[in-house]
């Protein structure tokens, strides 16, 4: 409809059906904004709190992202417990998004071996202090981890992520690593190598 049959025919409260289609997306880009935010701003409370606290605070990341207090013998899946993804500078909260744990218990159940993680969740301090780390590592989000599964070479591990990211929903692979796997779940559509 053009511009001056519209102004005829729509009383001014009216709205085309683009208009709507455009608040709706909006809509939803402001809801992706609020969630980013508040992601950002429990980012910046836990790096606050020092290590040795009692309790562990748990942010489990998913469509919610819940804030839990949970003790870090507990499980969340299967094979895998609270404490292994403890940030190194053993820190009392961590950040760690469920599908990240997701994908390790699809892997663990592929190979039936342990998986033994060598970094979950990082805080910005510990992130900070290793060495060639990315200043916008996934670690910091709780969207990564490294890990190797007992006694099969990491490289073989990436060669069958490689194959297989799509369904595992991994999309990011650090192909220059040998001694561990790291994976990432950024956002992309294809996996990124690096
Ligand atoms: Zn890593």
């Amino acid at each position: 409809m053009c511009e001056w049959l519209k102004k005829i025919f729509l009383r001014p409260e009216e709205e085309t059906v683009e208009e709507k289609e455009i608040k709706i997306l909006q809509e939803q880009l402001s809801n992706e904004k609020e969630l980013n935010n508040n992601l950002k701003k429990q980012i910046e409370e836990v790096s606050q709190f020092g290590s040795g606290d009692i309790n562990l605070i748990y942010i489990r990341l998913n469509g919610k992202n819940q804030t839990i207090m949970i003790d870090e013998n507990e499980n969340l899946s299967e094979s895998f417990i609270v404490k292994e993804f403890i940030s190194g500078d053993n820190h009392s909260k961590i950040i760690l998004h469920e599908k990240i744990v997701f994908i390790l218990q699809l892997l663990r159940d592929y190979y039936n071996r342990p998986i033994i993680i060598t970094s979950g969740y990082r805080t910005k301090n510990y992130n900070d202090s290793l060495r060639g780390s990315s200043k916008n590592s996934k670690h910091l989000e709780g969207k990564a981890v490294d890990f190797l599964v007992k006694n099969i070479n990491p490289k073989d591990v990436q060669d069958f992520i490689r194959k297989n990211w799509q369904l595992l929903g991994i999309y990011g692979l650090e192909s220059s690593a040998d001694n561990h796997v790291h994976i990432d779940i950024r956002e992309s559509d294809r996996l990124i190598e690096f």
